[in-house]
């Protein structure tokens, strides 16, 4: 059983998507991902602290409590035995006759899948290259929305270029925005720059961790100012993060050597701090 619809825990070879769920037909939803180390979602607190923020700003309304998605998490883990993995989860406006009007008096639709995964660690030790692409998302992507296409046809691009990852920029600023499904970082002059958390970016979970938890403790400072793909060509060094890829380095962009072209001090101390965090929270 690794699936749960609506309060029913499902196989994935028997869940059935309906047809009207706006999820579906209008991207009429939000979702999270949170990693589960040893058996335990590391800091679910925040996915569903985004989670709530994401159904506020597209009035969906809040029909399930956070003590229930955590007990639904859990659910999901001992049902499927799974003790390292990635649980996703989604939360639609409702199944109805398909227009754009909000249907009135409908109940939300909430989708849960847990699966085995472990973090990548070749590329959090070698580095990953990844490709310059211009942004073309909506001007809300700070809301977590099923909304992805320009996502997905970044990351595509990406891969249909052998690397491992889309940096997106603003053509109308010339300024980075985030990556693919990451935020993204530099280092340069000892300094760490990272994009302000405004409506052009995701609040990452693992980006406030950082910023707030790791970062302070190792007395490093951020500047957080949006800054152009040349900048960032000329950084010491660069890394991506995210729930699934922690901190991972970037040693190429665009075919430019980042640094020395394998992954910076500074960046391996984030990724080491992150996961002391994730041992002293779920390995204890
Ligand atoms: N930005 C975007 C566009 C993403 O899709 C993600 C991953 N969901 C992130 C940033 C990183 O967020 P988090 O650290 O919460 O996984």
């Amino acid at each position: 059983e690794y699936g749960f619809f609506n309060g029913e825990f499902i196989t994935l070879d028997t869940a059935k998507v309906q047809l009207e769920d706006r999820g579906y037909q209008f991207g009429d939803g939000i979702y999270e991902a949170t990693r589960v180390y040893n058996g335990k979602c590391f800091a679910l607190e925040r996915h569903l602290a985004r989670c709530r923020r994401s159904l506020r700003e597209l009035r969906i309304p809040i029909t399930y409590m956070d003590e229930e998605l955590t007990a639904i998490h859990y659910d999901l883990i001992q049902k499927s035995g799974i003790q390292n993995g990635v649980i996703y989860f989604q939360i639609t406006r409702a199944t109805a006759p398909r227009t754009h009007y909000f249907p009135d008096q409908v109940i939300p639709n909430l989708s849960m899948t847990i699966r085995e995964s472990e973090p990548n660690r070749k590329w959090q030790e070698d580095g990953i290259a990844c490709m310059l692409a211009e942004d073309i998302r909506w001007l809300r992507c700070d809301i977590k929305s099923l909304n992805l296409l320009g996502n997905v046809l970044a990351k595509q691009a990406a891969h249909e270029k052998g690397l491992q990852g889309a940096i997106q920029f603003r053509k109308d600023t010339d300024l980075i925005t985030e990556g693919s499904s990451s935020n993204f970082f530099i280092v340069k002059d000892g300094l760490i720059w990272t994009h302000p958390t405004d409506n052009l970016i995701l609040k990452g979970v693992t980006r406030s961790i950082l910023l707030e938890e790791v970062i302070p403790q190792l007395g490093y400072t951020v500047v957080e100012k949006a800054f152009t793909p040349e900048f960032a060509l000329s950084a010491a060094e660069a890394f991506v993060t995210s729930t699934s890829l922690e901190v991972t380095p970037v040693v190429n962009i665009d075919g430019h050597t980042i640094g020395n072209g394998t992954p910076g001090k500074i960046t391996q101390s984030l990724l080491q701090g992150y996961r002391e965090l994730v041992q002293k929270e779920c390995y204890n």
